[in-house]
């Protein structure tokens, strides 16, 4: 596995692979891997001859008062196990050297960042799209792929790619979970062992939507307090961010489902901030 930290040189390789008649698969992550990230790359390594990971805590997707210094990092964990899921590249750029210091350009989607996430961190997705749209333009990648976990973002990523004729394929990985049901995220770190007990309810409030709906309840308003009256018997140590079901494509919110409905949520407990989604309707 060749670790590069240079954008034009990892524009030069992608450019020979192809040249080579490769096919270049990408997964965009900001490191401390999990099992989350190497199912990605699992299918990353089957969907491209070649398998590009990158590895960037892009700082245009933090907020100020947000977790840009304390996020986790472990470089050589995460070389290793690139490694071992069979990773051609891993790029690991220097902030520096992919921001340029009068760097002025964006690319939005707002209608679909104003919501979900996007209301408590107003300039996330305009950074996850921009840093996003530079490596599928230093890589050309054919095909890139994104976690479920992330449902927002990878909704955002698909409408840039369709809106800009971007020429690569997004493919969208279920959420790897523990056993007990909590997604696993590289920010779990930041719960104590009590706040940590706890965190599996919210994927069990999700879950108990899920049900309702299955046993035929359209209402999303009423699917939306019967979590959060099971959060506030099972889940006290969290503070809510947002609850709301929404269209899964558009994330337009939904009074009432509507086929493809999804359930997403973010609850703060303690340092960490979690989130969370189901699809309500199969
Ligand atoms: P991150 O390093 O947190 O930016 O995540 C990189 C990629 O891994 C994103 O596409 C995430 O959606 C995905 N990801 C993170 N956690 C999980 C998980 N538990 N299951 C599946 N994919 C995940």
């Amino acid at each position: 596995m060749q670790i590069l930290t240079n954008p034009q040189e990892l524009t030069a390789q992608c450019r020979q692979w192809h040249k080579d008649g490769e096919t270049i698969a990408l997964v965009p992550t900001m490191g401390y891997y999990h099992a989350g990230h190497e199912s990605l790359m699992e299918r990353g390594r089957q969907l491209g001859s070649k398998l590009v990971v990158s590895l960037f805590v892009n700082p245009t997707q933090f907020g100020p008062n947000e977790d840009l210094d304390a996020y986790p990092r472990d470089h050589e964990r995460d070389a290793a196990i690139a490694r071992s899921h069979g990773a051609d590249l891993l790029f690991m750029p220097e902030a520096g050297s992919m921001y340029a210091k009068d760097h002025a350009t964006w690319v939005e989607v707002p209608d679909m960042a104003r919501g979900l996430c996007g209301a408590s961190r107003p300039i996330h997705f305009r950074g996850v799209c921009t840093v996003v749209m530079k490596l599928f333009q230093l890589t050309q990648a054919d095909v890139a792929v994104f976690g479920q976990k992330d449902w927002q973002q990878q909704a955002i990523i698909r409408r840039m790619v369709r809106d800009l004729n971007v020429p690569v394929r997004i493919e969208t990985q279920p959420i790897v979970r523990e056993a007990d049901g909590l997604a696993l995220s590289s920010r779990n770190v930041y719960m104590t062992a009590e706040e940590r007990a706890q965190a599996p309810q919210l994927h069990k409030g999700l879950e108990l939507a899920r049900a309702l709906a299955r046993q035929g309840e359209r209402n999303a308003g009423i699917l939306r307090d019967a979590v959060l009256r099971y959060w506030a018997e099972n889940l006290p140590l969290g503070r809510l961010d947002y609850l709301s079901v929404v269209d899964a494509e558009s994330l337009e919110p939904l009074d009432t489902l509507n086929g493809r409905s999804l359930m997403a949520c973010a609850v703060r407990m303690g340092k960490a901030r979690l989130i969370d989604n189901i699809l309500l309707e199969d």
